[in-house]
C-alpha cells in the first residue's frame, strides 16, 4: 500500500466474518504482505531473470524469502490453512474457519510471493491436508511435518498429455501392481511446483482398473505418494504460460517408466483415488479464489492510482469517458465475488461438502473472471506500461489466466452448477 492508498476505513474492516480473534492476523498478515514483500518483487523477478540457473533460487532469494518466512514463522502467522473444518491436526494450526482463512488467502493473493512466506502456497496447502486426512503416521513423519515447517515443497500430478484430463476417469497413467511394489508407467502434465529443487515429494493419480465398466469409472484411480527421486522419473520439459516458464516452480512435463514405489505409497485404498482428490480440491479452490480478489483489490488500487495522477486532454484520466463506470464496475465485480467466496466458505464451514459444491464451482468460474476483468482495465488505463515489464499487471494477467483451467475449467464447473440447479425438474411435466 502506498502513499496513494486511502486508510481501509472502519466499515471495510467490518466485512461479513471478520472476527475479534482474526482482526489482528488480518493486520499483521497485511502489513508483511504490503511492507516487506510487494517491495522485492522487483528484485525477486531480476534475480529470476539473470539467473545462471533459473531453476532453482539464487543465494539472495534463498536468504530473502528465509528471512520472510522466519519472520512471519516468530510472529505466529503459519499455517494458516489448517482450519477447523474436515481435520484432524487443527491443534497444529490456528483452527481457523474456513471464512477466516478466506480473507487471510485474500490479503496474500496480493503478491505471488506471499502464500509461501506464510507456509500456505499451492500445490502444498492440499498435498498437506491429503497427508493429514489420508496419510499413514510414516507419510506424515516423512512428508508432513517437514512441509509444515516449509523446509521441503511437494507437487500434484493428475492431468496427462493424451488425454481430457478435466474428465479425470479418462486418466490412463498405469499402476500394477508387482509383488510388495506398485509399477508406474506414463506421463504427467502441468505439475505445478515440479521444477523446484525444493519439491521433494508428488502426489500423483493413476488408473489400477482396466477402462471398461462405466458404473465403476470413480473407482478405478487410485493415489500415490512418490518420492521425488525415485528412479525412472524424467523432467521432458517446462510448459510456458504465454512463454512464460514460471521457473524455478515450473509445470512440468514429466515421464514415469518403470517407477517402483512400495505397496504403503497407496493412500487409503485401491481404487479411492477421486475420494482423495475431491477432499484435496474443495478448500483449495477457495482459497485460489480470494486470492484472486486480492490480485483484483491490488489491480484496482494500481488503476486508481493512475487514473486520479495521470492527465490527458487536458484532465486526469479518471474523468475521461466512461472511466467512471469501468472503476465502478471493477468495485461491483470485487464486492459480489468476495461475497460469494464468502459464501461457498461458510458452506464448507458446515461440514456438507456436497452442499458446498455448487458454491465452491460457482466461485471458481466468478472470481478468475472477475480479476481477469479488473487486471485488464487496470492495464488499458496504464497505456502501453500496462503491458510491459514496468507494472506488476502483465504477469499477474498471466498467472490468473491460468486459474480458468487449473483446478477444473470453466466450462466444468458451469456443467457442475448447472446440473445441481436442474436436478428436481428432469422428472416434472
Ligand atoms: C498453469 C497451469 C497449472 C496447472 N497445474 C496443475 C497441477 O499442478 N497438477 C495437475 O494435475 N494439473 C495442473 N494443471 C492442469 C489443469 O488442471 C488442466 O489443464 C485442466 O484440468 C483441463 O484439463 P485439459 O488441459 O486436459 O483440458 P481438456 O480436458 O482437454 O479440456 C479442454 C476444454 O474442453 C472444454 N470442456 C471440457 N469439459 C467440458 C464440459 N463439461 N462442458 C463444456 N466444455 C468442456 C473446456 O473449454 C476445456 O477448457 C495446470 C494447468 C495450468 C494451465
Amino acid at each position: 500500500m502506498n502513499d496513494m492508498t486511502p486508510p481501509k476505513t472502519a466499515a471495510d474492516q467490518m466485512c461479513l466474518g471478520v472476527t475479534e480473534r482474526l482482526r489482528p492476523i488480518l493486520r499483521d498478515v497485511r502489513d508483511m504482505v504490503q511492507n516487506d514483500i510487494l517491495p522485492i518483487e522487483k528484485q525477486w523477478h531480476h534475480e529470476t531473470e539473470t539467473a545462471a540457473d533459473r531453476w532453482a533460487h539464487t543465494e539472495w532469494q534463498t536468504a530473502k524469502l528465509e528471512e520472510l518466512k522466519s519472520k512471519a514463522k516468530s510472529k505466529g502467522l503459519w499455517n494458516f490453512w489448517l482450519t477447523k473444518t474436515g481435520l484432524t491436526a487443527s491443534d497444529k494450526g490456528f483452527g481457523l474457519t474456513t471464512v477466516e482463512y478466506a480473507h487471510l488467502a485474500e490479503q496474500m493473493g496480493w503478491s505471488h510471493l506471499a502464500p509461501e512466506v506464510f507456509n500456505c502456497s499451492a500445490p502444498d496447502t492440499g498435498n498437506m491436508e491429503v497427508f493429514e486426512k489420508y496419510g499413514t503416521e510414516e507419510h506424515k513423519k516423512k512428508w508432513l511435518e517437514p512441509m509444515l515447517e516449509g523446509k521441503i515443497r511437494s507437487a500434484y500430478l493428475m492431468t496427462e498429455p493424451d488425454v481430457a484430463s478435466s474428465d479425470a476417469t479418462n486418466l490412463e497413467f498405469k499402476a500394477e501392481k508387482d509383488g510388495d511394489e506398485w509399477v508406474l508407467n506414463g506421463e504427467k502434465y502441468w505439475s505445478s511446483g515440479a521444477g523446484d529443487p525444493r519439491t521433494k515429494v508428488y502426489i500423483l493419480m493413476a488408473r489400477t482398473e482396466a477402462k471398461g465398466d462405466f458404473d465403476r469409472r470413480h473407482k478405478q484411480h487410485s493415489m500415490f505418494v512418490v518420492p521425488a527421486d525415485t528412479p525412472g522419473i524424467s523432467k521432458l520439459r517446462a510448459m510456458t504460460i504465454f512463454g512464460q516458464d514460471d521457473a524455478p516452480h515450473g509445470h512440468l512435463h514429466m515421464k514415469f517408466e518403470n517407477v517402483r514405489i512400495p505397496a504403503d505409497a497407496l493412500l487409503i485404498g485401491e481404487g479411492r483415488g477421486f475420494e482423495v482428490s475431491q477432499g484435496r480440491l474443495g478448500p483449495g479452490r477457495i482459497h485460489h479464489c480470494m486470492r484472486a480478489i486480492g490480485q483484483a483489490e491490488r489491480a484496482l488500487e494500481l488503476l486508481c492510482q493512475r487514473a486520479v495522477s495521470r492527465k490527458a486532454f487536458g484532465r486526469p484520466l479518471a474523468k475521461l469517458g466512461a472511466n467512471y463506470d469501468i472503476i465502478a464496475d471493477c468495485r461491483i465485480g470485487i464486492e459480489q465475488a468476495r461475497l460469494l467466496c464468502l459464501k461457498a466458505a461458510a458452506m464448507m464451514d458446515t461440514g456438507d461438502t456436497r452442499a458446498a459444491a455448487p458454491y465452491i464451482s460457482m466461485i471458481k468460474v466468478a472470481a478468475p473472471n472477475v480479476a481477469l476483468k479488473v487486471i485488464d482495465e487496470a492495464m488499458q488505463m496504464h497505456g502501453g506500461v500496462g503491458i510491459s515489464q514496468d507494472t506488476p499487471l502483465a504477469g499477474m494477467y498471466v498467472q490468473m489466466r491460468t486459474l480458468r483451467y487449473a483446478d477444473g475449467p470453466d466450462a466444468v464447473h458451469r456443467m457442475q452448477v448447472a446440473r445441481k440447479e436442474l436436478r428436481g425438474y428432469s422428472n416434472k411435466k
